[in-house]
């Protein structure tokens, strides 16, 4: 049987603005942000060589925070040809955003992409992938065609439901009858889904933060890579056609040992018949 595998690395470059982030307008940990300035500078150059080297163009989703504080280091991922995608301002968590402010952040991001590579964008990720319930709707009234922050499949693209109109929340000071109820049908909107998977994300099991417990930081890279190949094992078997996307920092993967287990993992893609490497913007279209 003949496959066809569309492969596509995400990069978020949180750099700085994933620290900074603090939520509260408290002071981040100046240690914390020097990573970030580490993954806008070292990391991006060591992710660049690696693509370079292998012929692939990836997809860097941007927070205008980076962009703007790093203008030179993203300039050469912009020249580089790869594709570039929106992930809000300051890397703030819209599901903690009001609709007004949400819709604020995505019009300030949009113009300052605007100004940085003369396009309008066309994809988006909720940074964290905090999606609110009004994302997929902002979205679609932004013209933005695709967002990558959703699990409904793990390998298969799908039309974007509107969330906000499926479920009613528990609220426990009411009585049961006035929330006892299931999910009501989704509203497809015109939003591609190129879904996520935060099995495949290098950051939760690859970088310590001692303020996120979420995080572990201390996995072998060589475990995390047997992950990621017997989840590409599985699909490969059970599909004719999916897509496969690898969502990681270069904060993250631009340290040296985890830049080796990507040099490993892709010659096991490589390895494959049937597989391309193309950028999110590329499945969105197919
Ligand atoms: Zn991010």
């Amino acid at each position: 049987m003949v496959k066809r595998v569309l492969i596509s690395y995400c990069i978020d470059v949180d750099a700085c603005a994933g620290w900074i982030n603090t939520q509260n307008g408290t002071v981040a940990n100046a240690s914390d942000v020097s990573r970030g300035i580490f993954g806008a500078n070292v990391g991006t150059d060591r992710l660049l060589k690696f693509f370079d080297d292998n012929g692939i163009k990836a997809t860097w989703f941007m927070p205008s925070h980076t962009i703007l504080s790093f203008p030179e280091q993203m300039a050469k991922v912009r020249d580089g040809g790869h594709e570039i995608g929106l992930h809000g301002y300051t890397h703030e968590f819209v599901s903690k955003l009001t609709e007004e402010q949400e819709r604020k952040v995505m019009a300030k991001s949009i113009e300052v992409y605007k100004q940085f590579t003369g396009k309008h964008p066309k994809g988006w990720v909720a940074p964290a992938w905090e999606v609110s319930p009004h994302s997929m709707q902002i979205l679609e009234d932004f013209g933005i065609e695709y967002d990558h922050s959703l699990c409904h499949h793990d390998c298969q693209p799908y039309w974007a439901p509107d969330v906000a109109s499926t479920v009613v929340y528990t609220d426990y000071s009411q009585d049961p009858d006035t929330w006892m109820m299931p999910m009501s049908k989704h509203k497809v909107t015109q939003v591609v889904e190129i879904p996520g998977s935060w099995n495949i994300d290098d950051w939760p099991p690859m970088h310590y933060s001692i303020r996120n417990p979420g995080t572990h930081g201390f996995v072998n890279p060589r475990d995390i890579q047997v992950q990621w190949e017997d989840q590409f094992t599985f699909m490969y078997r059970e599909y004719e056609t999916f897509s496969f996307t690898i969502s990681i920092h270069p904060q993250v993967s631009g340290k040296s040992n985890i830049m080796l287990m990507h040099e490993r993992f892709l010659d096991f893609l490589k390895s494959h018949d049937g597989v391309e490497f193309v950028t999110a913007a590329t499945i969105c279209d197919e």
